[in-house]
């Protein structure tokens, strides 16, 4: 089976878990935690990082510490991995979604400023619904794909609404916007590393911050709050969201190799452009002016899309669908969702993602380059 994008283990993994379990050091304390903490802060040009159990508890310990409570709203795009919306979810706050532009698959800021003109009333801390009276507090974009939105733009729509930002850049490790990484555009950005992310901890995650404050209390937030080094002393309710020092381990050394994975996906992304622009009806996901994506998850839209996923599986070559937009699952339907033309569906409809593991060879670039042409010369 050719996987859709699988852990690269190539550096020094074994190397450093060894000297987790020669040293006794494997759980939530360890050198290898602090060491991951500043290499991910170096990289993604934030003064602090925290690392987490994985990336939805990031998430989560993000809107906390920007106090999203309960009845609060957070804007969110309509197509997203669930657990963006899942940690709005464990607030108390409701999300509201907004659809995504056509080209990029990236929430429209477009459609979000008219929204928040025609209804909304500004005040100091949020947008209030003329709705019904809640209060938009936050902006959580999410760099779907490792692709991002015009992110001037967003920041000004946030200032100008009195919005906090807190990126959901989970897939986003690598990308940059006018040569500023990821995650570091808003009070808080968040990274997974998921068996399936561009690096991986088997199941990891981070905040990265400039903020000293919001960092500390990330650290205190993840550690069950404990507030006395000795005594058992909890000055709030906490969550055990640490990441342990055998996976931090494993972060570390994939850290080391980053570089080499976004190369890599970058070459895999050339290699598919070239074999399939031109092929049937396929598009690709265009990038905004100044986006330079980390092409972390290679993925085409045509309207052939369940053909090709069943054609590539039976293959062995394992390729998904888009997830289901938000709007459509049971537990948010009552949830706001703002579109004109529902666009968000019909990129579902059409897209598919298809394999794009950083050890993929040539040869096996080839052969899915070659059953996907099939399906159209067949057919056309
Ligand atoms: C992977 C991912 C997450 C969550 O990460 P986990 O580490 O799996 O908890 C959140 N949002 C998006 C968009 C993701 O792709």
């Amino acid at each position: 089976m050719i996987l859709l994008s699988g852990p690269n283990i190539s550096g020094n993994e074994w190397k450093y878990v060894k000297d987790c379990l020669d040293t006794g050091w494997i759980s939530s304390v360890g050198s290898y935690v602090t060491k991951f903490e500043n290499m991910l802060a170096e990289f993604s040009g934030s003064k602090y990082g925290v690392a987490t159990s994985n990336g939805t508890a990031a998430l989560h310990i993000s809107l906390i510490l920007l106090d999203i409570k309960q009845g609060d709203r957070v804007i969110v795009p309509n197509l997203t991995f669930i657990a963006s919306v899942n940690s709005i979810k464990y607030t108390g706050a409701d999300p509201v979604f907004i659809d995504v532009d056509p080209n990029t698959w990236q929430m429209d800021l477009n459609l979000l400023e008219s929204f928040l003109e025609e209804n909304t009333q500004i005040e100091e801390k949020g947008a209030r619904l003329k709705l019904n009276g809640a209060l938009i507090k936050a902006i959580m974009p999410v760099h779907v794909l490792g692709n991002m939105c015009n992110m001037d733009k967003l920041l000004s729509i946030a200032n100008k609404f009195n919005l906090k930002v807190v990126e959901d850049s989970t897939e986003a490790l690598g990308s940059y916007y006018n040569g500023k990484h990821a995650g570091s555009f808003g009070e808080l950005g968040c990274f997974s590393f998921n068996g399936n992310k561009i690096i991986t901890c088997g199941g990891g995650g981070a905040i990265v911050t400039d903020n000293e404050g919001l960092a500390k209390k990330a650290k205190h937030l993840t550690t069950q709050a404990k507030a006395d080094s000795f005594e058992y002393f909890h000055d709030e309710i906490g969550h055990n969201y640490r990441l342990v020092n055998t996976s931090a381990a494993i972060g570390v050394a994939q850290m080391e190799q980053l570089e080499r994975f976004i190369r890599l996906k970058h070459e895999i992304k050339n290699f598919y452009q070239e074999q399939l622009s031109g092929v049937g009806d396929i598009e690709f996901q265009s990038i905004e002016k100044n986006t330079n994506p980390n092409w972390w998850l290679f993925t085409i839209k045509t309207e052939r899309q369940k053909d090709l996923l069943k054609i590539l599986n039976e293959n062995e070559m394992q390729s998904r669908p888009f997830w289901i937009p938000m709007n459509q699952l049971p537990m948010f339907k009552n949830d706001l969702y703002v579109t004109e033309n529902d666009l968000s569906n019909s990129i579902y409809q059409r897209c598919l993602s298809i394999p794009c593991s950083t050890d993929i060879t040539i040869e096996q670039l080839t052969s899915i380059s070659e059953t996907i042409k099939k399906v159209y010369v067949q057919n056309f």
